[in-house]
């Protein structure tokens, strides 16, 4: 059994600026830096990718020395994920990504093992599968109109806001797409002081949903502000892994669930199955990544009722390919496991 890394590189196709913690912060580099890891067993090769998510303390050296150190602790049946994946959580419970990469190669490797794509390993139907939405990054108003008409084949669009022109930023939104599903995303950035004046100001956009409107932990701003039931509430920042749901049942109308931050596709099950016992709604996100990245994601989307899992599409250009874009759907495809292959030689 050999598990290994390579570093791979993707260019963005734009600079994008979100909200954080009340402040503005832009990415100006284009080009993002992920990590492709490999399991190799038996002659069957499964792929996984991890993307470091700065916010939880990862960086790339965290996810090459986890992987590194994971490989004594796959045991000798790669079937069993519940063992393996309990395993690196009780060793790495803070280096998720790591723990998702891996979790993505060894439901690949199973899935190649049997022959099946992993959707059907998990008997799910992919036809199930909500839209996606393309985010719109804040950016000056003048590039809103190309960028709504680069999204036309989406359905459902994305806005970050959180920033003092939201409301500029929204009218100019509804004006270039007034037939589009809208859900915007503060990204923490609205202050729990003024939650309820920030929801009323934003409502008459008809908005899906708002995603974490404060900044993780304001708990108590939040349930207050969804008792006003204007737009449905979304926990992201607040929704890290399985044991932060119950908290945010009465809190949140869902949660969104990344398998970056969560650790991976069993513990994604696991979120989804126990806010769907709480009849709490669940969204499906991702990283910037590529397809090898949003593919596990791709594989349970058809479980969740909003997706959000463009983020190879955010690329200018993607090292794999297996995904396909249907009518604004991002839909995993029929080859055995995550059903990805690489179109370029990774390099960095
Ligand atoms: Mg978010």
């Amino acid at each position: 059994m050999k598990l290994s890394t390579e570093r791979i590189t993707a260019r963005l196709r734009y600079p994008f600026r979100i909200a954080r913690s009340g402040s503005s912060a832009r990415a100006d580099s284009t080009e993002i830096v992920r990590i492709a890891i490999t399991l190799e067993h038996d002659g069957i090769v499964g792929m996984g990718e991890a993307v470091p998510v700065p916010y939880y303390g990862h960086t790339l050296e965290s996810i090459e020395q986890t992987v590194a150190s994971a490989s004594d602790m796959l045991g000798d049946d790669l079937e069993d994920v519940d063992g393996i994946i309990d395993r690196l959580l009780d060793a790495f419970d803070d280096e998720r990504a790591a723990v998702a990469g891996i979790d993505a190669a060894v439901h690949d490797w199973i899935g190649k093992r049997r022959g099946i794509p992993v959707w059907k390993m998990l008997g799910l139907d992919p036809t199930k599968t909500p839209p996606t939405s393309m985010t719109i990054g804040i950016d000056r108003l003048e590039l809103l109109p190309e960028k709504v008409a680069q999204a036309a084949d989406f359905k459902v669009l994305k806005i970050k806001v959180g920033t003092d022109a939201e409301i500029e930023t929204l009218t100019e939104m509804r004006r270039l797409a007034p037939d589009k599903t809208l859900r915007v995303d503060a990204n923490c950035g609205w202050p729990p002081e003024d939650i309820i004046e920030r929801m009323q100001g934003v409502a008459p956009f008809e908005l899906e949903f708002i995603e974490q409107p404060t900044k993780a932990g304001e708990l108590d701003a939040v349930r207050s502000a969804r008792k006003l039931a204007v737009t449905p509430l979304i926990a992201d920042e607040d929704s890290v892994r399985p044991s932060d749901v119950p908290r945010l049942d009465g809190v949140y109308d869902g949660i969104n669930v990344k398998l970056s931050k969560c650790g991976g596709i069993r513990e994604a099950l696991r979120m989804i199955a126990d806010a769907r016992s709480r009849k709490m709604q669940v969204m499906l996100g991702c990283m910037t990544e590529t397809s090898l990245g949003v593919a596990p994601a791709a594989h349970i989307a058809s479980l969740v009722d909003y997706a959000d899992i463009d983020g190879h599409l955010l690329l200018a250009e993607d090292p794999f390919e297996g995904l396909t874009l249907k009518e604004g759907v991002v839909l995993p495809g029929d080859s055995p496991g995550l059903g990805i292959r690489q179109t370029s030689v990774p390099h960095v």
